[in-house]
């Protein structure tokens, strides 16, 4: 694989309608900011559902949306329909830290990773929308002989694959992020691993310009539509019963995230996931001192800064099965230890706002793209809290899937039945407990 957009062009396929939205340029900023901002149209229109679409999708998430625009764009298939019970981006799509980072060890999930980092490069250009994807970095500390072995295996096991990887000595992270406290008695820090192609994306952005180019192809996206049920007719989906009647499909897709357990319920399957509840932070504005993103994998939690100055950080998941997207005060408590155990400073931080999303974590920490029993039901979940930056492969490689009837190559280790079969991806090493993942 050498360049995601290459890879796109070669799936290319003519567009069934014609782009509607207006283009966004510096001319048309300059043209409407001169006549009063008052000519903008929605970015895209609030249809009403038509009773049959080719596809229906199930969850205007990030990868929900991917899969739209790149099922319409890519692959000509564009009379379909994304669903959301509530409004787009009210998901972990617009709850997550933004981190993105394809420094992954194993190969079932490296080659799909370092697809999705190829494809946020050409992103903003490819949907014409300013998501702040900001490469900064993102630096994995170590703490121990053993860690640093660790991390050497898996950069070693990047640059195999043509990612970028660099092992950082203790000096190196001093000068990098002199701030951090790397006497602490229980885990000093010796060096840390590095991926400079790393970084951030404003989260609610890549809902919003997936949005508007799907739409832009012809997709209707329907916000405030809960699907309900599933009808199934002589072993196929026939449609989906939702808040708003019933609509027919010839191919039903679920990327539901952390409701994918429920949703899928509504067809008789079990999926092998838990849902589990993340909580995510941001302190008051505070002049930059971090440049890029920070991890602490000994105590888990990881930091950024956002261009308005908080701090953005979170850390473990709170570690009962729960679908309230809020969280318990016992793992704030956890996450600010572990926050001034990497920054003593931090204790003087205050702390804006905090919310939880859910997690669907499956039982090997890798995600699932696959078709199920049901002959035209397919399914994209498992993304546990690693799934916002695999949103463009996820969304790519879940079109390929429905257009193709096949996995794409990066994603084929992605099946259902591994859990069955005993073929895991188990990229943490720590076998079916999402909290150690
Ligand atoms: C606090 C937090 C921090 C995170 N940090 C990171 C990070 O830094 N980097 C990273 O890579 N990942 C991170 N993640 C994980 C990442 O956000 C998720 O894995 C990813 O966003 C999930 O995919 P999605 O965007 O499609 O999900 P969602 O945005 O949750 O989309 C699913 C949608 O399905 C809809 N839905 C559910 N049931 C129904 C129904 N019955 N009918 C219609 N619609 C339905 C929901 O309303 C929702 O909008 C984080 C998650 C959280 C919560």
């Amino acid at each position: 694989m050498k360049h995601a957009r290459s890879l796109l062009l070669k799936d290319q396929r003519p567009l069934s309608r014609k782009a509607t939205a207006m283009r966004y340029s510096a001319l048309s900023l300059l043209w409407n900011g001169l006549r009063g901002n008052r000519d903008w149209r929605p970015a895209w229109r609030q249809p009403q559902p038509k009773p049959h679409y080719d596809v229906i999708i199930v969850g205007g998430g990030g990868h929900g949306l991917a899969a739209a625009y790149y099922l319409a764009k890519e692959f000509g298939i564009a009379n379909v329909a994304v669903l959301e019970k509530s409004y787009i981006g009210s998901g972990n799509v617009g709850r997550n830290t933004t981190i993105i980072r394809s420094n992954y060890l194993l190969p079932g999930n490296n080659p799909f990773y370092e697809l999705s980092m190829k494809l946020w490069e050409g992103l903003e250009r490819d949907f014409n929308f300013n998501a702040m994807i900001s490469q900064r970095g993102v630096l994995n500390l170590y703490h121990s002989d053993a860690q640093r072995d660790a991390y050497m295996r898996r950069g070693n096991a990047m640059r195999l694959h043509g990612v970028d990887a660099e092992l950082l000595d203790r000096d190196d992270v001093r000068r990098m992020v002199p701030f951090l406290d790397f006497d602490n008695a229980r885990f000093p820090i010796k060096g840390g691993l590095l991926q400079r192609r790393g970084g951030t994306v404003r989260h609610d952005a890549v809902a919003w310009g997936y949005a508007r180019g799907a739409d832009r192809h012809g997709v209707d996206i329907i916000q405030g539509c809960e699907v309900t049920g599933i009808r199934r007719e002589n072993g196929r989906v026939a449609g989906v019963e939702t808040s708003r009647g019933f609509i027919g499909c010839g191919k039903l897709a679920l990327a539901a995230a952390g409701n994918s357990s429920e949703v899928a319920r509504m067809a008789d399957l079990k999926l092998p996931l838990e849902s589990h509840v993340l909580q995510a932070f941001v302190s008051e504005g505070l002049k930059p001192f971090i440049d890029g993103v920070v991890t602490f994998g000994a105590g888990h939690f990881y930091v950024s800064q956002s261009d308005k100055g908080g701090l953005v950080f979170g850390g473990d998941i709170d570690g009962y099965n729960s679908y309230a997207q809020r969280g318990n005060l016992a793992t704030v408590e956890h996450v600010a230890e572990a926050g001034k155990a990497m920054i003593p400073a931090l204790s003087r931080v205050r702390v804006l706002r905090a919310w939880g999303g859910i997690m669907d974590m499956s039982m090997d920490g890798s995600p699932i793209i696959d078709r199920t029993p049901i002959d035209n039901l397919y399914l994209n979940a498992g993304w546990c809290y690693g799934g916002f930056k695999a949103t463009p492969a996820s969304g790519f490689c879940f079109a390929h899937l429905l257009a193709r009837g096949v996995p794409h190559e990066t994603a084929a280790a992605f099946r259902l039945d591994r859990f069955r079969r005993g073929h895991l991806i188990d990229e943490k090493g720590q076998g079916a407990q999402p909290n150690l993942h």
